[in-house]
């Protein structure tokens, strides 16, 4: 069987550099990608631990030409090999947010981190992916509208919002190449932006994240999932 190869955004720390750590211990070959490389140390060594098998590459999701170039540059790693799977897993939270004092500047930032980056990247690396591949956008509980009841991180809220319905678009935009994307929502995780009092560590949560995205099949594509499979209400 040929490799699986496999792309995770936001890579240097949290959640996307456990995805990884486990990614490369299924035995993928794996293209972390960072805003900055030179100062992702952990992603460095990991890539020290296995040569070949992951290779770091920048890539601010803000930047639409940043995302342009990362397709350029992946034949130079991956050859003329597909895609198998695409994690958004980058991320942006603004807290302290006030009703009343919510900065232009901070929606702006978020959506572009949240909804425009995961899109774009994933309409740019298209052509790349593999019949069959599978795309997961890192979402959030706090992005359902229907669970939504108080008035709390709003940049955060409507940007993962919004890229719950790139989701659906993009599932719909793929379909007939066998491709599913998801939204994912990874539980309350300690990382720097879940906080040291979140119950869950990266490593429980990228398990189970990792373990629903190999059962997602074609009817659940479009779908909005935790960590443990449950389908959350959009
Ligand atoms: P962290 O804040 O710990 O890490 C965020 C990652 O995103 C960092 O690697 C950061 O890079 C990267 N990032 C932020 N902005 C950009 C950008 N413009 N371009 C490229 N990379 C960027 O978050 P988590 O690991 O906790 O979260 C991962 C994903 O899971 C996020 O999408 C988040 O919204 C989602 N999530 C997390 C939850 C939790 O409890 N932790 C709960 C629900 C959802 P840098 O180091 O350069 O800033």
């Amino acid at each position: 069987m040929s490799r699986r190869n496999s792309l995770v955004t936001g890579a240097n720390r949290g959640l996307g550099l456990e995805y990884c750590r486990q990614l490369l211990a299924r035995g993928d070959h794996v293209i972390a990608t960072a805003r900055h490389p030179a100062q992702a140390h952990e992603l460095n060594r990991l890539a020290a631990d296995h040569p070949g098998r992951l290779h770091v590459l920048p890539l601010d999701v803000t930047d639409p030409k940043a995302e342009a170039e990362i397709a350029r540059e992946l034949p130079l790693v991956l050859g003329d090999e597909p895609l198998h799977l695409l994690i958004n897993n980058a991320g942006l939270l603004h807290s302290g947010e006030r009703f009343g004092h919510v900065a232009a500047a901070n929606l702006e930032d978020s959506f572009r981190t949240n909804a425009m980056g995961p899109f774009l990247l994933t309409q740019a690396l298209a052509p790349r992916l593999a019949e069959g591949a599978t795309v997961a956008n890192m979402s959030s509980q706090l992005g359902s509208i229907a669970g939504t009841t108080r008035f709390g991180t709003p940049t955060y809220c409507i940007t993962k919002a919004a890229l719950n319905m790139a989701t659906r678009l993009l599932a719909a935009a793929l379909a007939d190449r066998g491709i599913r994307v998801v939204s994912l929502h990874p539980g309350w995780v300690a990382t720097d932006m879940g906080g040291e009092q979140a119950p869950l560590a990266p490593a429980q949560s990228v398990e189970g994240l990792l373990k629903v995205l190999d059962g997602v099949g074609m009817s659940q594509s479009g779908s909005f999932l935790d960590w443990q499979g449950k389908v959350l209400p959009w």
